[in-house]
């Protein structure tokens, strides 16, 4: 499909009339998914893609500026126009495709098709790929519009930061800060901006702990104070704005902040949520590791990720929903439909505070049906949209290799409202445990932000945008993603099945990075689905954990609630001789041997070293504790106790993948094995020697770029010229340009920038031109 359907979105208040409608019929639709699917695909293959986010720079070297780009979104519709071939089939030749994203400054770039996963070269492809998409939307702009990787644009929000310069004034945002010309034009974007502000019934705001710094003042003295647009206006001075926070008021901050996401393909329903579970501990992990964002607005903040920024920014939850006192002058309700004398009885009656439990109305009685007219109950919601993940969904029929159930229900230990219709229509079909009917009903507690005029009546047999109206607006730490619906008699082993989106992680700066960090969690996928890692902790543990990943260096300088080692149901004896230099002993036998049959038939690979078992030497804490507080270094690594999430990689690379990519020796080029291998221990050490602190985080180099440069006051301030040398020496990483030797070591340390100095650039010759 091309770019977004375009049709008319509703405004909130016109479109709320259909909220319950969207949410049936959308429920109607997920039945019959299940229906055409949960029982009929089985054993689908494992296939996987990544998602990655760029910025246009705008990058002026004569005035040393660097700006936001937000007149070259046309590049977007001719790359995805069939009637533009120079552009569209650049795209479709080099296996790429982009989409649109929330900022008019931003694209997004997949692989056309997913990857495979089953083979060596499978996971070297990858970053030929994401340097395509690079190259190829570089073509498509002039030579001063950079698409960088970056997290936040530091200056996003202060006074000139856009190119060409806008003014913020507009309606959809009504910020005091971002213009609502750097907001995607298709429709949709603006809509959704304005009706999460209008069902809130007040600007989301979003407060970051300023970094103390000798000269600091603890003041966001960038709000205006005598702005008077809009009534919102107002709001920092009545409570929106915190005294010694950085104060942001709009979509943009968030939704334009760039991240790298990874979809993987399970075989079936059961083993999609048993991966989804496992994955669910190492979100916040991935969050601290992938740190990125260590400034916002032109403040280097005492925080090194985007994550709360982005939930805050789409925070479409009224004060009742938050549970929050109003300012002065607002009501509880914002925009949700609530008859005045409700309201008044309400307000009355602090809007209910006090009451512990999901459902408010339970206090009025009658008044309950006033309330609900046209929508669900008004509930104490605790989560933004954009959050972690609400509950598990369970493992217990998932029985791979025997494996006994690791669930248990005390794990869903989280307040996770539901919507009780939903719930019991989910129930009432039979494909629904309660489990995953809870699922489902917490993610349908939320009202549709965007409904657009002409797609309001849909066939529930074909269509699932109603589902993925409310699904697709959840903007959690994993997706679960069911199929689609077809047609009868389409070949559905050939269409997307049952998969799991992995969301948290930042942006890295080079393809390099990003493709070892999408390795990562594919292999991560793989192995987990191979050795049965046992990593259920209570969700509540996890919600701490995503706290701790916002803190500055939480990779080296924080422990993380992470399962009690002893209990994941893995022999650390198994792992052992699985490390980083595996891969040098395993080269070094030699290409020819490499490619011997013989060699993996005579079990080489399974006990590469011949090295003796160590002695277990348990201290990981009490093996009665379910959990226990490790370093990342830890989880990624391991020790001499228990092996790390490297390990069981490196294992499943020997065992699996390179026999597998020896008995097929049709999908990779052999010849390049030893050197695809190289390149996967790169991308392995770049997350180990992050999580061992060998190599910083880029919010740790970011952060020091700042603190170090001669162009900064100490006072926590990034200014314009400070900006333009951020994005500059950002450029020089993002290109690998070796004239700076010094810069690129500070990044990456010395192993991995000789390695990329010296490696052949990948072979992809190009970009193959359209023709
Ligand atoms: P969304 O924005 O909804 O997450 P996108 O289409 O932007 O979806 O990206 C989804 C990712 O999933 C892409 O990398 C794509 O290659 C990948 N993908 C597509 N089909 C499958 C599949 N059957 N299994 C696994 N990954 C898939
Ligand atoms: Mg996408
Ligand atoms: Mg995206
Ligand atoms: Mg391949
Ligand atoms: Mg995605
Ligand atoms: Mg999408």
């Amino acid at each position: 499909m091309g770019l977004l359907s375009l049709g008319t979105p509703l405004d909130w208040h016109e479109a709320k009339q259909y909220n319950e409608h969207v949410r049936d019929n959308g429920i109607t639709q997920l039945i019959n998914i299940f229906k055409q699917h949960s029982k009929t695909r089985l054993n689908d293959k494992f296939y996987w893609g990544d998602e990655v986010e760029y910025m246009l720079v705008d990058i002026n070297d004569d005035s040393k500026t660097a700006r936001l780009s937000i007149d070259k979104d046309y590049i977007l519709d001719d790359l995805n126009d069939p009637e533009k071939p120079e552009s569209y089939n650049k795209a479709i030749e080099n296996d790429v495709s982009f989409h649109p994203e929330y900022g008019r400054f931003m694209i997004e770039a997949t692989p056309l098709k997913p990857y495979n996963g089953d083979f060596i070269c499978d996971y070297i492809y990858v970053e030929k790929n994401m340097i395509k998409r690079r190259k190829i939307s570089e073509s498509e702009l002039p030579s001063n519009i950079k698409p960088l990787t970056l997290t936040s644009f530091p200056r996003m929000g202060c006074e000139i930061f856009t190119s060409p310069n806008a003014k913020p004034i507009g309606p959809a945002s009504q910020s005091l800060f971002l213009p609502d010309e750097i907001i995607n034009r298709h429709a949709r974007f603006p809509t959704l901006t304005a009706n999460i502000r209008k069902r809130r019934g007040h600007k989301v705001a979003i407060n970051l702990p300023i970094y103390p710094d000798v000269n600091t003042k603890l003041l966001d003295d960038s709000i205006p104070k005598n702005r008077d647009y809009f009534n919102s206006d107002l709001e920092p001075w009545i409570g929106a704005s915190k005294p010694g926070f950085v104060y942001m008021d709009s979509m943009g901050f968030g939704m334009g902040s760039s991240c790298l996401q990874i979809t993987v393909q399970a075989k079936d329903i059961s083993q999609a949520r048993y991966l989804y579970d496992s994955l669910a501990p190492l979100t916040p992990i991935m969050l601290s590791l992938s740190a990125a964002a260590p400034i916002f607005k032109g403040f280097l903040v005492d925080q090194d990720v985007r994550w709360n920024v982005i939930s805050g920014a789409v925070d479409d939850r009224t004060f009742i929903e938050r549970d929050e006192e109003p300012y002065p002058g607002y009501d509880f309700f914002g925009g949700l439909d609530v008859e005045e004398e409700v309201k008044d009885h309400m307000n009355n009656l602090g809007g209910g505070k006090g009451i512990n439990g999901d459902r408010i109305i339970n206090e009025f009685g009658d008044t309950n049906l006033k309330i609900n007219k046209l929508t669900k109950p008004i509930q104490k919601i605790p989560k933004s949209r954009y959050e972690s993940i609400d509950n598990y969904l369970s493992d217990e029929h998932y029985k791979f290799n025997d494996k006994k159930s690791y669930f248990n229900e005390i794990y869903n230990d989280i307040y996770s409202p539901i919507n009780e219709k939903i719930y019991n229509r989910l129930i009432e079909s039979k494909l629904f445990d309660p489990i995953l009917a809870k699922h489902f009903a917490h993610l349908f507690i939320r009202d549709p932000l965007v409904i657009f005029n002409e797609r309001i009546n849909q066939d529930n047999e074909l269509s699932n945008d109603h589902f993925e109206n409310i699904q697709s607006t959840n903007w959690q730490t994993l997706r679960f993603k069911p199929p689609a619906l077809y047609p009868d008699g389409e070949n559905l082993s050939e269409k997307p099945g049952w998969r799991v989106e992995f969301r948290p992680m930042e942006i890295q700066l080079t393809d390099f990075e990003n493709a070892a960090y999408s390795n990562f969690i594919t292999l991560v996928s793989k192995a987990i689905l191979k050795y049965n890692p046992n990593y259920y902790i209570p969700i509540s543990k996890i919600d701490n954990n995503m706290k701790i990943a916002h803190k500055v260096d939480s990779v080296l300088k924080d422990k993380f609630w992470f399962k009690n080692p002893k209990l994941w149901n893995l022999k650390n004896s198994d792992f052992i001789g699985y490390d980083l230099t595996w891969f040098d002993r395993f080269i070094n036998q030699g290409n020819d041997e490499l490619i011997n049959d013989k060699v993996y038939l005579n079990g080489y690979f399974e006990d590469p070293l011949n090295i003796e078992v160590e002695e277990e030497t348990p201290d990981v804490g009490n093996s009665d504790e379910n959990e226990s507080k490790l370093t990342v270094n830890e989880i990624i690594n391991g020790n001499n106790i228990f092996p790390g999430l490297i390990k069981m990689i490196i294992k499943l690379i020997a065992t699996d993948l390179i026999p597998d990519t020896l008995k097929d020796n049709n999908h990779c080029n052999l010849n390049e094995l030893a050197g695809d291998l190289l390149t996967l221990q790169q991308y392995l050490k770049l997350i180990s020697y992050r999580a061992s602190g060998k190599i910083p985080t880029i919010a740790n180099w970011l952060r020091n770029q700042v603190l170090q440069s001669p162009l900064y006051n100490q006072d926590s301030k990034v200014s314009d010229e400070l900006n333009y040398e951020l994005i500059k020496k950002s450029q020089i990483i993002s290109d690998l340009d070796f004239n700076h030797p010094e810069l690129l070591e500070s990044y990456f340390g010395k192993s991995l920038a000789s390695f990329l100095k010296s490696r052949q650039a990948p072979t992809i010759n190009g970009i193959s031109n359209g023709h």
